[in-house]
């Protein structure tokens, strides 16, 4: 029996000969070829299904030993996966694979004035994949990054006066934008389109866009760094849903968990049932689009997304009880109307043993990329505490590894 995939076996079969080429490529890594071994020949989606799925850092283990390169043009680095020293690499061709994502969805065209407001440098790929985006739009591009707290309202006098027409960039900072335009009463009435990627989407952003853009509409874009752009959205959809690329096949797992398989022959990551650690069902989307569309229902693995970053407790936990003198430590978040404002890790010490609790702070700062990045701005927001007690479930008992608490 195929098990869920997002593509009939008719219209996946034929482009099988990707996936075949990723086991190929997966079997020469020394790590990995274990658990291809004695794998025959992949013919269809039934033996996809039944190959191991890639995890967490097994991606960057292959790309570290095959180092693709593009057939035409750059070979970008981007940061991808793992949370915890330096960032792990994620490679892609100039382009970014985002012809195959215009063919199905143009949010943007020749008319618009579009303000690029994702981070652009320290390795991170949306600015660079909107952008290429953009570039087939044909349209007009203000390439902007990220902005300071003081810088706000000096710019979104200069979009009003400019006519933007649409922004982009992650929820969190797409927050910001309509938050401080709303605060400082600032309309942007020629804005219809709002782009995003990166993080889940943001109720609340609605409610400002609703003042200061009333035209304005979302359009989402789901993906990672190794899988780069599955699926997309409208803004008839509902902001959970999705619909993913043809070259991308997406698969149903145990535990509700998905997992990705590329169909794109020009894709450099050796994209093969990778699992980021999404939770997800295959649904017909409301808005009346023929085709299974993916509902992502969240994360399954310990990641918390910090500022559009992924943060992996586990890890951060596991490091902390290393420590001598700590018994136990937990990972509180602390989200303001949807926003992660601080992060804290709660030490509970064994027997009232001293922990330098300053110089662990400024080493998991400094050894941890999330942090150091997510708060590059405002590291006083990263905390460390000894307390008499973690915070426990009243319901269930149970003390988890993270826990977020939700501040008006
Ligand atoms: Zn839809």
């Amino acid at each position: 029996m195929t098990e869920p995939f997002s593509l009939s076996p008719e219209a996946a079969g034929p482009h099988l000969h990707v996936a075949r080429r990723s086991l190929e490529r997966l079997k020469t890594v020394p790590e990995l070829a274990q658990r291809y071994a004695g794998r025959g020949e992949l013919l269809d989606l039934d033996d996809l299904a039944a190959l191991a799925p890639l995890v967490k850092d097994d991606l960057n283990t292959a790309l570290a030993h095959l180092e693709p390169k593009a057939e035409h043009g750059a070979t970008w680095l981007f940061q991808s996966g793992g949370s915890t020293g330096a960032p792990k690499l994620g490679y892609a061709p100039t382009g970014f694979y985002m012809a195959g994502v215009h063919a199905q969805w143009q949010p943007l065209d020749r008319a618009d004035v579009f303000v690029n407001a994702w981070g652009a440098g320290r390795m991170w790929g949306a600015h660079f994949l909107v952008a290429a985006l953009a570039d087939l739009a044909q349209c007009q591009v203000i390439a902007l990054g990220s902005v300071s707290e003081g810088e706000y309202a000096e710019w979104l006098a200069f979009f009003a006066a400019r006519g933007v027409t649409a922004i982009g960039g992650t929820p969190s900072v797409l927050r910001l934008w309509f938050a401080h335009a709303r605060a400082a009463g600032l309309s942007l009435p020629a804005l219809r389109k709002v782009l995003w990627l990166g993080e889940a989407w943001q109720p609340r952003i609605e409610q400002d866009m609703a003042v200061v853009a009333p035209q304005a509409r979302r359009w989402g874009m789901f993906g990672s760094t190794e899988t780069w752009v599955v699926g997309t959205n409208t803004p008839d959809c509902p902001d959970d849903t999705f619909h993913p690329l043809p070259e991308q096949l997406v698969h149903v797992g145990p535990d509700e968990l998905l997992d990705f398989t590329t169909l794109d022959p020009e894709m450099l990551n050796p994209v093969l049932r990778y699992r980021t650690g999404d939770a997800g069902r295959l649904v017909a989307c409301p808005c009346g689009r023929p085709g299974r569309a993916m509902r992502v229902l969240g994360r399954r693995d310990g990641v918390v997304q910090v500022r559009g970053l992924g943060l992996h407790v586990d890890d951060l936990v596991a490091r902390v009880e290393q420590e001598p003198g700590v018994s136990r430590a937990q990972v509180l978040i602390t989200r303001q109307q949807g926003r992660v404002s601080g992060v804290d890790v709660l030490l509970l010490t064994a027997g009232g043993a001293a922990v330098d609790v300053e110089r662990l702070r400024g080493e998991l700062l400094s050894a941890t990329f999330t942090l150091s990045t997510a708060f590059l701005h405002d590291p006083e927001s990263f905390r460390l505490r000894a307390v008499d007690a973690l915070i426990s479930n009243d319901r269930t008992g149970k003390t988890s590894n993270s826990v977020v608490r939700e501040e008006p």
